[in-house]
């Protein structure tokens, strides 16, 4: 998928529509249209990179920009105090990833099980 079939990029583009939480110049936070969790929140990079495979070294600094933005929001919307929150990345089909930008899912606000599904 290039970048002008992608949906997350046509959101950050705004030819697309997204309830937007959180930006900034690297990424942007939005709220998972079907969501899996009182809170389910989605933090998109600004730059298109289809999925955690395809990151390299210089792309680091972004990552880690991603789980400290997701760490932020998630400690917004009250989910650091209220028993804490999941980050995930869908890496491929297998892992359930539907969309072929990378992005972190960042839900809460009910109890978590361990195996995920
Ligand atoms: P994944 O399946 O890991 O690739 O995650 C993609 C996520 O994007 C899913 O949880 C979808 O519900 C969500 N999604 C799809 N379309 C939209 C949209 N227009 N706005 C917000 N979230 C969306
Ligand atoms: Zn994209």
């Amino acid at each position: 998928m290039n970048e002008t079939d992608c949906l997350f990029c046509k959101i950050l583009a705004g030819s697309a529509a997204a309830d937007v939480i959180y930006q900034d110049n690297r990424c942007v936070v939005i709220r998972d249209i079907n969501p899996q969790a009182p809170t389910h929140l989605l933090v998109v990079p600004r730059e298109h990179m289809e999925s955690l495979d395809d990151a390299s070294p210089k792309d680091e600094s972004l990552l880690g920009h991603l789980l400290r933005i997701s760490a932020r929001v998630a400690y917004e919307h009250g989910l650091s105090e209220s028993g804490g929150y999941r980050a995930v990345i869908n890496t491929g089909s297998g892992a359930g990833q539907s969309v072929l930008h990378l992005h972190v899912h960042v839900l809460g606000g009910r109890e978590m099980t361990w195996p995920p599904g």
